[in-house]
């Protein structure tokens, strides 16, 4: 939740944007849950209202949390190691007792909301001391976790000064989730390899009770989406956005936070040379790239930014003309859904070509949004979703090459294939939406829970 003040001096609470939220509120709604989380907010642990029926519970962060734990550890020692070392991770040693610390809070803030013999579900890469913390406290509750990101090999993870704690700290729960088979698998390994447990993939046992590890790819509201995408104020919206773009043959959309994982410059600078080559001409094809700022205070973020608005310059400079942009350049707090749903909408291309990325919630809801079975997908193969989304159009962000034979391929593609694919990933996404995402966890979980040892 990030809180706004109105002009007029009015607060009020909004769903932040990112896809973990995404993920869960419609999965959470009336469900009498209590929803345990940080507001965005430092020092304040406000008292929040409820949320279509889920009950929202503050668990308080200082400056220095903040600092050390948010900024530190989460997001510039575990985000970039998980991300395939994008960017170089950074280890200090007082981030890790920050998020020992934080992790505390959250465990006792649960145990404490928690009635008894509920389900606890714990989610993502900032709480993986958790499980086994509330597992201490109240060894009653069911215990689940899900790693939203992905998660990395053991040449990689085996980096972590703390590897063992973090990996007892997950096999706390009573079933640990990725997104795909390799977080899964990369898991198990771990397990056996660092920490010698007996393991019989998918389960691992350690002091005499049995984990299980799983995939379960998340996934959007289809359901919602589309009717959000039919609403006649959408449509128009859609038709306004193509007109004040000047009506171009064709539409290229890039929706992503600023972040070094989403391939943001890769895609540039194949747009560039294609441009370049007159592969591509600004007469005819118009690309919007919406990126939404994040973790503005960390190096890694601050160096992207600089680098994505130069080389935007750069092309709208070089291939621009008066009242002619080559690329729209967004960069905004973050846009509502009605506005997403309508840019979705007008867009003939979506690119999405992170360089790892746990599964990419837009890509998906791009594939719910075009209801008439039009538009095409270029897809990263490092995105969770290109393992589902087999009919995108996917590609190695790395080999630019392929990136701009693709691009050209996918202008060029006749209606027929483009809408065989779309219809082929529509199909996909509503049979997997994320209300079956979380009925099969919570499913897997109910029937994890209490196992016994491993037989080998
Ligand atoms: N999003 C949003 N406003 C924006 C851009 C994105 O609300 O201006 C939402 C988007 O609809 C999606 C989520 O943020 O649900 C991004 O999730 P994704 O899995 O694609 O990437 P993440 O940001 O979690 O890495």
């Amino acid at each position: 939740m990030d809180e706004t003040v109105a002009p007029d001096g009015v607060r009020e609470w909004r769903r932040s944007p990112g896809g973990l939220v995404s993920a869960l509120h419609p999965s959470l709604a009336h469900t009498q849950a209590t929803w345990v989380g940080w507001t965005g907010a430092l020092d304040a642990a406000p008292e929040l209202p409820d949320l279509a029926g889920v009950r929202l519970r503050a668990v308080p962060l200082s400056k220095v949390d903040f600092e050390e734990y948010y900024e530190g550890f989460a997001n510039s020692t575990l985000w970039p190691l998980y991300h395939d070392a994008t960017e170089q991770p950074v280890y200090h040693r007082r981030w890790w007792e920050s998020y020992q610390r934080v992790n505390r809070r959250f465990a006792e803030a649960a145990a404490e909301a928690a009635p008894p013999n509920a389900t606890v579900w714990i989610h993502d890469y900032h709480l993986q001391l958790v499980p086994a913390m509330l597992r201490g406290l109240r060894p009653d509750v069911r215990i689940g976790f899900f790693m939203h990101i992905p998660f990395p090999p053991a040449e990689l993870f085996m980096q972590l000064p703390r590897r063992n704690d973090l990996l007892y700290g997950l096999l706390g729960a009573d079933l640990v989730g990725f997104q795909d088979q390799y977080g899964a698998r990369n898991f198990t390994q771990l397990a056996s390899r660092v920490l010698g447990l007996p393991v019989r993939h998918p389960e691992i046992e350690v002091n005499g009770r049995v984990v299980r590890v799983g995939a379960f790819p998340n996934s959007i509201d289809m359901a919602d989406m589309e009717a959000l995408a039919r609403r006649d104020e959408v449509v128009k919206r859609a038709a306004q956005i193509r007109e004040d773009l000047g009506n171009p043959e064709k539409i290229i959309l890039g929706v992503d936070r600023l972040d070094y994982t989403k391939g943001i410059e890769q895609r540039l600078k194949a747009y560039r040379e294609l441009l370049s080559d007159g592969r591509v001409k600004v007469q005819d094809t118009v690309m919007v790239q919406v990126a939404v700022p994040s973790r503005e205070r960390v190096a890694h973020y601050r160096i992207l930014r600089d680098r994505v608005e130069r080389e935007v310059g750069r092309i709208n400079g070089e291939f621009g003309r008066v009242g002619v942009a080559a690329i729209h350049y967004l960069i905004n707090q973050s846009f509502d859904r009605t506005e997403l749903a309508a840019l979705y909408r007008a867009a003939d291309v979506m690119m999405i070509t992170p360089l790892r990325d746990g599964m990419n919630l837009v890509a998906k809801e791009y594939v719910a949004s075009r209801v008439d079975v039009s538009g095409a997908l270029v897809l990263s193969e490092f995105a969770g979703a290109a393992g589902e989304l087999t009919d995108a159009y996917l590609v190695n962000p790395h080999d630019l090459d392929g990136l701009k034979d693709t691009l050209v391929r996918v202008l060029e593609a006749s209606t027929g294939d483009t809408s065989r694919r779309m219809r082929m990933m529509r199909r996909h996404v509503r049979a997997h939406d994320v209300r079956a995402w979380a009925q099969s966890y919570l499913s897997a979980l109910h029937d994890a829970s209490g196992l016994g040892r491993l037989v080998l």
